[in-house]
């Protein structure tokens, strides 16, 4: 697509099919904004603004105000010089800008979307739940899993994770998720009991990584710790947008960077900066719907590197996305 766009919007609001639990409480209802672009010879571009503000991107509010505000023309100049306080407009007028160059799409093709098991990594439940359920999804084809730490006292989770480990199939790969919650001599604590299951060499599984360990603001103490411990540390709630991706780089991280395209910013500049510095990336959902996911996956298939499963859900948070896509335009 070029030049200039006539620009449409709708705000959205989709019921989660199970509420899901983070820790900054209950998300029953993922609010957005689906937008379109139709240029000149007719040809239409699909983006979503899905923020989520509690992990650093803006509000709801003021993606619709920037919306709002917009006349009903707009260029490729207001869509490339939409300000870095407002990420989750960058991804989405981007990606409607970029959609489907190979072809005029009217409507999504949303059997495009169905994923394939082995590149995705599964969430499993915190706590003793996980023991539970990762053989269902093994059986679904999963490969790689997530599991939650620093929910419950870390004796009673270092007792689960040792019988996790033991029940886990071989070539698993397991990624433990604190969420910021641990404090610095619980993430030793963890790293050392990683890197002692590394060293032993019958175990046929791999401990891919920690996610974020510690809170933001401990960014010196994180880079201290991935220096010291053989186990990969992946940085997420610093990483939210582009800003603060380049300035973890710029302060000497090189471990793994987790990427929610959805709120990270803008595509081109996301895209460069992964070029230049060759970073390590796991790409990750922001539960948008599936108009978000596939520039969302576009940009996960272009830019992953180290065979690293990708965070996205197989099984659909949401029901009947084409119906409700319709509903929403209904002028299709
Ligand atoms: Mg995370």
């Amino acid at each position: 697509m070029t030049n200039d766009y006539r620009f449409e919007f709708r705000p959205y609001q989709r019921k989660f099919l199970r509420s899901l639990t983070t820790n900054h409480g209950k998300w029953d209802i993922r609010e957005g904004i689906i937008l379109r672009l139709t240029d000149e010879s007719g040809k239409v571009g699909w983006g979503e603004i899905a923020p989520i503000s509690w992990f650093g991107s803006e509000t709801l509010e003021q993606a619709l105000d920037f919306c709002c505000q917009l006349p009903e023309e707009i260029t490729d100049k207001i869509i490339f010089s939409i300000p870095d306080k407002l990420p989750a407009c960058q991804f989405g007028f981007e990606s409607a800008q970029e959609w489907g160059s190979e072809a005029n799409i009217i409507t999504p093709n949303f059997s495009l979307l169905t994923p394939n098991s082995l590149f995705y990594s599964a969430l499993l439940p915190a706590g003793e739940a996980a023991l539970n359920q990762w053989e269902t999804l093994w059986e679904q084809g999963y490969h790689t899993f997530k599991w939650k730490i620093g929910v419950y006292a870390i004796a009673n989770e270092l007792e689960i994770f040792e019988s996790l480990i033991q029940t886990l199939p071989a070539f698993t790969k397991l990624r433990l998720d604190a969420n910021g919650g641990l404090s610095y001599d619980e993430a030793n604590l963890w790293l050392r009991t990683c890197d002692n299951f590394k060293a032993n060499p019958e175990l046929p599984l791999e401990i891919e990584f920690i996610e974020q360990p510690l809170p933001v603001e401990q960014f010196q103490q994180m880079l201290e710790l991935s220096t010291s411990y053989e186990t990969a540390i992946a940085l997420d709630e610093s990483v939210a947008t582009l800003g603060q991706l380049a300035s973890c780089y710029q302060q000497g991280w090189r471990g793994i960077f987790v990427i929610k395209p959805g709120i990270v910013g803008s595509p081109s500049r996301l895209r460069k900066f992964c070029h230049q510095h060759q970073i390590d990336t796991v790409f990750s959902s922001v539960f948008e719907t599936a108009i978000g996911r596939l520039a969302a996956l576009q940009l996960a298939a272009e830019l992953s590197r180290n065979n690293r499963a990708i965070g996205f859900g197989i099984d659909h948070f949401f029901e009947q996305e084409e119906t409700w896509f319709q509903s929403l335009w209904n002028d299709l």
